[in-house]
């Protein structure tokens, strides 16, 4: 009723299980060596910045694109600034520990590395603000295996771990969106 695509509803019925899995890391999993494209990315969609309100099954699922071009033609009709906003932030790199707790970091992702000015936390989850306070002090941070180290001019400041047991499983990635 709401138009999401059909491959994204089967995908969401299969592996959308917290008590088993981290459902962002298993879309990730399954668009290994797959174009990433921005207008597919729904870690905004708790926001303004988005134009998706369903998860994709990939991060290159052809029917998600098509519908997020649509609604954001009809935006940007209207209001040209927010698309331009919009568009900026989807292609901005995060770091994601699970649905509830990922940050948008403005700045560049090069394999395990993300060098950044700001940290945004998309959620409402307050452990997830006390986490955004520590990335911001920091410029830079690192992702190996389930540890965030983070640095400040090169100098390691903090390290973060994350939680793989229980219900909502972390299973940390980084990922930024294709930029055309
Ligand atoms: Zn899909």
């Amino acid at each position: 009723m709401l138009g999401y695509p059909e491959c994204c509803i089967r995908f969401f019925r299969q592996r959308n299980d917290w008590n088993r899995f981290s459902f962002l890391a298993e879309i990730h999993r399954a668009s290994l060596g797959r174009p990433r494209h921005w207008l597919c990315n729904p870690l905004t969609k708790d926001r303004t910045y988005s134009y998706i309100y369903h998860m994709p099954c990939r991060w290159d699922c052809s029917a998600t694109r098509e519908l997020a071009g649509r609604l954001r033609s009809e935006v940007a009709r209207r209001e040209p600034e927010l698309v331009r906003q919009v568009d900026r932030h989807l292609r901005l790199p995060a770091l994601v520990f699970y649905e509830r707790k990922h940050f948008v970091l403005d700045g560049t992702l090069q394999g395990n590395r993300i060098e950044y000015r700001a940290v945004h936390h998309p959620d409402a989850d307050p452990e997830g603000r006390a986490l955004q306070q520590r990335l911001a002090r920091g410029d830079a941070l690192e992702l190996e295996g389930d540890t965030v180290r983070v640095f400040h001019q090169g100098e390691e400041l903090d390290r973060i771990q994350a939680r793989s047991e229980g219900f909502a499983p972390e299973h940390p990635f980084l990922i930024q969106f294709d930029q055309d």
